[in-house]
């Protein structure tokens, strides 16, 4: 039986450090760690992940401007705000919520952040920089992951991995971060063939596919480390992409959703504001 990971402790403990450390930077730079959080139109999924932002910012003393703009607001009108933002001292990190509305062109809006206030670490320049083992802003999931095996003392170095999709926020820096670690890392898609043998050869399994229980529990091998970024929304509540109930049977270790990756993805993205305050007034 399964030791569950609980990412919501684990989280309100890393939040305590991450308040102490933003405390102490408002004392000595006389100014709070500051996150601009950018929301297009209604969509409220969003709305819920932007207030939840917001407010463990306010908790944990980083000061967050609001920017909720109307759903067709122009390509022009939303890179004149990064812009504006971009040179704002009291801004460190800018976060768009995503998905913008379909008119808006997402890559170029991302491309326009200055990386150093890129606080969810998608920015070529943050994605190229953790490519080469010299990371500064590391996206937020696979970031609280790592975080959560190391709470948990889960080996990783020499272990075999495997992560089940290969999007550019979990996936593919999910399998950098392992890999800097010294773990065998294998990606796995919708075009694999056998996924469930190479689950069943995997120490380390992480699940970021947002299909609900597609990861079987007797995929999972005996003492296995099982990480379920998935969420997907169903009548029956929020669902992983893990067959949990049975999975916990096998696993050593094994994240619930919610409360598992979820809580720690926000932290992070706390953490890495700081980072980048800290970056900010190291030139000054
Ligand atoms: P995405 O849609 O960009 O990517 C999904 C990936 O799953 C793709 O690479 C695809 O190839 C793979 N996939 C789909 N069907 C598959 C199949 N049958 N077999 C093998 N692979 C398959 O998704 P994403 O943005 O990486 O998010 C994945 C899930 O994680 C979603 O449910 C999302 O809501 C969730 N998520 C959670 C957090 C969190 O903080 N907990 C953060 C980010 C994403």
């Amino acid at each position: 039986m399964a030791t569950i990971i609980d990412g919501k402790e684990l989280s309100l403990k890393k939040r305590e450090s991450i308040s102490v450390e933003a405390g102490s930077f408002t004392v000595r730079h006389k100014r709070p760690p500051g996150l601009a959080v950018i929301q297009a139109g209604d969509d409220p999924a969003s709305a819920i992940y932007v207030r939840n932002k917001k407010r463990a910012c306010e908790a944990s003393g980083i000061k967050s401007f609001d920017y909720h703009l109307k759903g067709d607001i122009t390509q022009a009108e939303i890179l004149t705000l990064i812009d504006r933002l971009n040179n704002d001292d009291n801004v460190d990190g800018i976060l768009v919520q995503l998905p913008l509305p379909g008119h808006l062109n997402e890559q170029e809006i991302l491309l326009a952040i200055t990386p150093s206030k890129d606080v969810d670490g998608f920015h070529p320049y943050n994605m190229g920089r953790l490519l080469i083992g010299d990371p500064v802003l590391v996206p937020c999931t696979p970031t609280g992951i790592m975080c959560m095996l190391d709470e948990y003392n889960a080996p990783v170095d020499g272990r075999e991995a495997v992560i089940i999709g290969r999007s550019n926020i979990v996936g593919k820096p999910m399998a950098i971060l392992l890999m800097m670690r010294h773990a065998t890392v294998t990606i796995c898609h919708s075009h694999t063939k056998n996924l469930s043998e190479k689950v069943l050869a995997a120490d380390i399994v992480v699940a970021a596919t947002g299909r609900p229980h597609m990861i079987k529990g007797d995929w999972i091998k005996q003492g296995a480390v099982v990480i379920d970024v998935g969420i997907t929304r169903t009548d029956d509540g929020l669902k992983g992409d893990v067959e949990f109930d049975k999975a916990k049977d096998r696993a050593g270790l094994i994240t619930p959703v919610p409360g598992g990756v979820g809580p720690m993805t926000i932290t992070m993205l706390l953490e890495n504001t700081l980072i980048a305050a800290k970056g900010h007034v190291s030139n000054l």
